[in-house]
C-alpha cells in the first residue's frame, strides 16, 4: 500500500518535504463483526482546508492529522469488501476520510455518499457533484439570500468552489464579478464561466480602486474565500442591507497570527449580514442540489474545470500548489482510474 504520510505539524507555508512517500506492506481487512469498509482509493480531492489540519488545532470543526500517519481528505473510492449493511463490493462512494493512500479502511462509512450517476466523470465527486459542489450550492443559495439582478463579488473566483458559485449567479440573472490571481483564470472566468467581469487581484495595488471600478453601485453580496485585504476592501464597497458568505479565508491559513481587518465598522453603517458556514451543516441537502445540478451539467448550462494530476506522489506537489494559485480549477489527484 503506497502512502502519503505527515511529518510533522507544519508552520508557515506547506511544502512537498512536509510529505513522504512511503510504501508498506500491511494488507488491510475488514475485521470481523465490524461494520467497516475497504475501499480502493481513486480520487484524492486537495482542499484548502486541510492545512489546518497540518497543525494542532484544538476546537476547530476538524481533526488535526496524525504526524507520521497517512493524510487523510475527501475523495473517490471503490468498495472491496464491506461490513456496513449499506455498502456492497464493487459500490462507488465519496466522503471526507479518505486516506492518501492506496486502499483504505474506512471505520465511519456512514459519513459517506453512495454514487449514483456515473455517465459522468468520477473525479466530478471531488468537485461539482462533492463537497465544493454542495459548498456553492449551500453558501450561494442558504447564506447569501441572493436575488435576481443583485451584484455579486466573488473572491479565488475561478477555483472549485468559485467558479460554481458565479455560474449559479448568473443563471439567476445577477451581474457577477469574480477576481483570481492569473490571466489565464481572469480568461477563464470570462470567457468559459460567464462572468460579466474578472480581475486579477495581484495586478492591482489599490483594491478599493478596483472595485469602485468594477461596482460603482457597490456590491450586494460578496462570497468571500480569501479574507485579508480583499475583505477590508470589499467592506468599502458594500451596499445597503448586504450579505458576505464567509466560505473561506485562504490568505490566512499559513500564518501563525491572523491579520486584522480594519473596516468591520461598515457592518453597522451598511446593516450587512456576515456569516460564516461550513458545507457539513447542509449535507441534507444534497439531494435536492443533485437534482439541480446534474440536469445543469448535463444540458451544457453549467461549465466545470478541473486541474487532474497523475499518481498518489503528485499529491503533495498538487496540494501545496493551492497556496500559491498553481492550480487551474478544481484541484484532483488521480490514484488509479477504477
Ligand atoms: P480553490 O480551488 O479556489 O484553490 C485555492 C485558490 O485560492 C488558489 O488557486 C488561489 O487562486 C487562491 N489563493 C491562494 N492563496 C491566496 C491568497 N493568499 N490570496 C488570495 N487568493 C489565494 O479552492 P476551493 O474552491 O476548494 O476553496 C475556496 C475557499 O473555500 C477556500 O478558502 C476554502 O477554505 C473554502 N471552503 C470552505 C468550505 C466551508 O465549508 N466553509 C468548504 C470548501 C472550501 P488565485 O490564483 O486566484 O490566487
Amino acid at each position: 500500500n503506497k502512502q502519503i504520510i505527515l511529518k510533522d505539524y507544519v508552520n508557515g507555508f506547506p511544502k512537498e518535504s512536509d510529505m513522504i512517500f512511503k510504501t508498506t506492506t500491511v494488507k488491510f481487512k475488514v475485521p470481523e463483526g465490524s461494520n467497516a469498509i475497504l475501499v480502493k482509493n481513486l480520487y484524492l480531492s486537495c482542499d484548502p482546508a486541510m492545512r489546518f489540519r497540518m497543525r494542532k488545532t484544538e476546537g476547530s470543526y476538524v481533526d488535526s492529522f496524525v504526524p507520521g500517519s497517512p493524510i487523510t481528505g475527501h475523495g473517490v473510492a471503490k468498495v472491496l469488501d464491506s461490513g456496513h449493511p449499506n455498502f456492497k463490493k464493487g459500490d462507488l462512494v465519496w466522503g471526507r476520510s479518505v486516506g492518501w493512500e492506496e486502499y483504505s479502511l474506512i471505520t465511519d462509512p456512514e459519513t459517506f455518499f453512495k454514487i449514483g450517476c456515473t455517465n459522468v466523470p468520477l473525479s466530478y465527486y471531488t468537485g461539482i457533484l462533492g463537497m465544493p459542489g454542495m459548498t456553492a450550492y449551500a453558501g450561494f443559495y442558504e447564506v447569501c439570500s441572493p436575488k435576481e439582478g443583485e451584484f455579486i463579488f466573488i473572491s479565488a473566483a475561478s477555483g472549485a468552489v468559485g467558479q460554481l458559485v458565479g455560474q449559479f449567479a448568473k443563471l439567476m440573472g445577477c451581474y457577477v464579478v469574480g477576481s483570481a490571481g492569473t490571466k489565464q483564470k481572469i480568461d477563464l472566468l470570462k470567457n468559459k464561466f460567464g462572468f460579466d467581469e474578472a480581475f486579477n487581484y495581484k495586478e492591482e495595488h489599490d483594491l478599493d480602486a478596483a472595485l469602485k471600478r468594477y461596482f460603482p453601485k457597490g456590491i450586494d453580496i460578496y462570497f468571500e474565500n480569501v479574507g485579508g485585504k480583499m475583505l477590508d476592501a470589499v467592506l468599502l464597497n458594500m451596499r445597503l442591507n448586504g450579505r458576505i458568505a464567509v466560505c473561506g479565508m485562504i490568505s490566512q491559513y499559513n500564518l501563525e497570527q491572523f491579520e486584522g481587518i480594519h473596516n468591520l465598522v461598515f457592518l453597522i453603517i451598511k446593516r450587512i449580514r456576515m456569516e460564516g458556514f461550513i458545507v457539513f451543516d447542509y449535507y441534507h441537502l444534497y439531494p435536492k442540489f443533485l437534482d439541480m445540478v446534474l440536469p445543469y451539467i448535463k444540458e451544457g448550462k453549467i461549465d466545470y474545470v478541473e486541474d487532474i494530476v497523475e499518481g498518489l506522489e503528485s499529491a503533495p506537489t498538487a496540494l501545496v500548489g493551492l497556496f500559491s494559485g498553481r492550480n487551474v480549477g478544481k484541484q484532483v489527484v488521480v490514484v488509479a482510474h477504477e
